[in-house]
């Protein structure tokens, strides 16, 4: 089934609020399988919300509306419905005495203007709000489905997972699958898994890329669940039959959930020494449920005296080498195992910008990975913002911990 969506409201065009309730809604139409192919957003403006629902209906079988459903003179999205429909609004008791209600429990005062929230469109259904006056309304004509949502989030929310998914249940089951790789890139990828794809008209491979990490998402959709899932392990099968070497784990949904769940199962700990990423890596893991049996700590040395302080570089080798190198970084990472003897100790320098120094330029960085008395160091040059240039250092840092986790764990297992 199609779908659109419509987003009344003002403020949305403006750019004074962020239309989440359109993300909200798209993401709960795709898991159950219904295709949203439009979305649309329109002013407060009866004839304005007019054109975009004629439009709708004219190409999208299911259409969810949300928003000017209060009772203020700008919310007007149940009479540009009627208007458009040619269906009178009538007042439905039940919805008024319902309203009434809400104002007396909760002590607010009721002004006549909220009546209008108790008119109803002829042969629609009225979807009670639990969380506010506005009731929602249902309407089914010549095969299109129509919804219209108070635009508050806290009130469509509820309302949508109550009474208007079970409204949409179809019979057709949808399964989704991730195939987490790394170092391979987006363009290797593609002619492999467009091969696989092209045989299963039921399933969808699409990728994702991050700095340095692919993400595989397989998207099957179909009436006979046991063939469905009977093909998406077929495709996983081939997919890990081409590209074994770069699969590094299903379903985790970011390089730090990864990097948590291996070190736990390892029963292995890491501790992380960090400059120019300013924490962003240690934020990262510590943001996944169960960090703490994994990460024993997270320091930020900025200054050249912190990192002497709390690391134990050398000053010899930060004015020999610069503070952004090799040798400096291996220092790092030296410093903070001979403190915690953890099993990884990740280390990072470099300069985000907007300035360096004479020896280096903007964007260049160094990472360590020291394993047990074995520095691996990893050189790179970013571009981008300060921002983007730290974003990318910390995701290339948890990239190649996962590559070391994960030959040693291959090593043991062997
Ligand atoms: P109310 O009874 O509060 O007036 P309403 O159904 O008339 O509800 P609107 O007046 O369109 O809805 O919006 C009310 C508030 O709901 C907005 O100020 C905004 O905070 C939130 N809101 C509306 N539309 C959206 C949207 N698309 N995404 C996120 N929030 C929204
Ligand atoms: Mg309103």
């Amino acid at each position: 089934m199609k779908a659109e969506i419509i987003n009344v409201g003002t403020e949305i065009l403006l750019g004074t609020i962020v239309n989440t309730n359109s993300v909200y809604i798209c993401k709960k139409l795709v898991e159950i399988g219904i295709e949203p192919i439009f979305q649309t957003s329109v002013v407060d403006d009866t004839e304005l919300v007019k054109t975009a629902l004629k439009n709708a209906l004219e190409r999208a079988a299911l259409i969810i509306i949300t928003g000017g459903l209060g009772p203020t003179e700008d919310d007007l999205t149940k009479e540009a419905l009627a208007q458009l429909l040619g269906l009178n609004l009538e007042l439905d008791q039940n919805a008024k005495q319902t309203i009434e209600n809400y104002f007396k429990n909760n002590n607010k005062k009721m002004t006549a203007n909220n009546y209008k929230q108790a008119f109803k469109l002829r042969n629609s259904e009225l979807l009670p709000n639990n969380n506010g006056t506005a009731p929602g309304v249902f309407i089914e004509l010549n095969g299109n489905k129509i919804f219209l949502l108070p635009g508050p989030p806290n009130e469509l929310i509820p309302m949508f997972e109550e009474y208007v998914m079970p409204k949409l249940k179809t019979d057709i089951y949808l399964i989704t699958k991730s195939i987490n790789t790394l170092e391979i890139s987006e363009s290797e990828l593609e002619t492999i898994l467009r091969e696989i794809e092209v045989n299963y008209p039921e399933i969808e491979i699409a990728t994702y890329a991050t700095y340095g990490a692919v993400e595989i998402k397989i998207i099957g959709k179909s009436h006979d669940i046991d063939d469905l899932n009977f093909k998406i392990t077929q495709v996983i099968n081939m997919i890990d039959s081409k590209i074994h070497n770069y699969i590094y784990g299903f379903d985790y949904s970011s390089l730090e959930e990864m990097v948590v769940d291996k070190l736990k199962k390892s029963k292995q700990k890491i501790s992380i020494a960090e400059s120019v990423t300013g924490g962003i890596i240690t934020s990262r893991i510590t943001r996944i449920p169960g960090a703490s049996e994994v990460l024993d700590r997270g320091i930020v040395t900025y200054t050249i005296e912190s990192k002497i302080d709390e690391l134990g570089v050398s000053k010899n080798i930060i004015d020999t080498y610069g503070v952004v190198s090799e040798e400096v970084v291996v220092e790092m990472a030296k410093g903070i195992f001979d403190k915690t003897k953890s099993d990884y100790c990740i280390a990072t320098t470099g300069f985000a910008g907007p300035s360096a120094d004479n020896k280096r330029n903007v964007g260049e960085n160094y990472i360590c990975i020291y394993t047990k008395g074995n520095p691996i160091v990893i050189y790179n040059q970013f571009s981008g913002t300060r921002e983007m240039i730290q974003q990318k250092i910390a995701n290339l840092a948890l990239v190649k911990l996962i590559i070391q986790i994960n030959n040693k764990l291959t090593l043991n297992r062997n």
